[in-house]
């Protein structure tokens, strides 16, 4: 058992002790980790959701990435996470239940550490509406909270190590995957001890890294970054990749990653400046499932409840399934529409087989 968070002589053994114990409850439960590396039929595979491990059989319609509550002050400023909280679980729970009434029940969250992660909210909307809900470990970028501000990259590693195998905020409840994040014209100097830190906790747990990052060019660099940890990029999703060329899409699916479009819904992109109009989306999608239809996912990336409201962003993460999917459906035909919105989701960010 692990004595304490704090103890310096925590050691690697212990944090896989504690991973050993986790995947011994999950076995209680009747849900066991798959250990094949992997299962080309999704209904046998496991998600880790904040009310505990479902399997992909039970997932009818899913959102590959979306946020319920984000906070965008950064855990520095006084004013983060400083919210009412009862409008913020308001929000979050009318929208789930309108996404359920859609029949949507997983939603991957990709709030992470440092833009308003609220674990206990997420919780709470997952068993007021029946939404599963997979929340993620790792680091926004370099938004690091004070309390974390000296750690190491073993440090981190065994944190998200915590996160994904014993539980979140002094609570059991675990994280699913991790997110990173690359600032938008190049790596951040300050940003590399977090991805390599994923790159360690994914291989001892067998999650995924989601990155998002816009440019083509930073996310290669990403990859590279991570493969030289020893992460393999089959447990690899590029977020973001719309205002990127279909060539470096094809070239990021042939090293095995997936590649997401996740702004579905937008009239514009003001982010990143990438096309959003569905033609266009849809054609970007067929570039892969052409070939590789197992490698593309996409999403809204819409957020329910931001802080401060003026850089509430204008999405709609009820579009994919009252618009897009019928076009997705008269595009490539419904079996490859369903891989793009639920199996492929699924399969992306799938818990516990082998990363390296
Ligand atoms: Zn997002």
């Amino acid at each position: 058992m692990l004595k304490s968070i704090n103890d310096p002589r925590i050691s690697r053994r212990s944090i896989l002790k504690g991973t050993g114990a986790a995947l011994g409850t999950l076995a209680m439960s009747g849900i066991a980790y798959p250990t094949i590396a992997f299962a080309a039929d999704v209904k046998d595979l496991v998600l880790e959701t904040v009310t505990g491990p479902v399997m992909g059989a039970d997932i009818q319609k899913a959102m590959a990435h979306e946020h319920l509550f984000v906070d965008f002050h950064g855990p520095n400023d006084d004013k983060y996470m400083d919210v009412d909280w009862s409008a913020a679980l308001g929000a979050s729970v009318t929208s789930a239940e309108e996404l359920k009434g859609q029949g949507v029940n997983l939603l991957i969250e990709w709030t992470n550490i440092g833009v308003g992660r609220n674990i206990l909210l997420l919780r709470h909307v997952s068993r007021a509406t029946g939404l599963n809900i997979v929340c993620p470990t790792g680091i926004y970028k370099s938004l690091v909270p004070p309390a974390m501000a000296d750690l190491s990259v073993p440090d981190l590693a065994d944190h998200f190590i915590r996160e994904l195998t014993l539980g979140i905020d002094g609570t059991k409840i675990r994280a699913g995957f991790i997110k990173i994040a690359a600032s938008t014209e190049a790596i951040a100097e300050t940003e590399i001890p977090f991805h390599r830190a994923a790159a360690i906790a994914a291989k001892e747990t067998g999650c995924t890294i989601a990155l998002h990052c816009p440019k083509a060019a930073v996310a290669k660099n990403v990859a590279a970054s991570l493969e030289s940890e020893g992460f393999k990029l089959d447990r690899f999703v590029w977020g973001h990749s719309q205002p990127s060329k279909n060539e470096d899409h094809l070239e990021m699916v042939k090293r095995g990653a997936t590649v997401q479009f996740d702004a579905i819904s937008a009239d514009s992109d003001p982010f990143f400046n990438g096309p959003t109009d569905d033609a266009s989306m849809l054609d970007r999608i067929a570039n892969i499932t052409d070939k590789h239809p197992d490698q593309v996912i996409v999403s809204a990336d819409a957020s329910v409840f931001v802080n401060p409201p003026v850089w509430q962003y204008d999405r709609d993460n009820t579009y994919v399934y009252r618009y897009f999917e019928a076009k997705l459906t008269e595009k490539l035909g419904k079996d490859l529409a369903e891989n793009v919105l639920r199996r492929n989701v699924i399969r992306a960010f799938r818990v516990g087989d082998k990363v390296a």
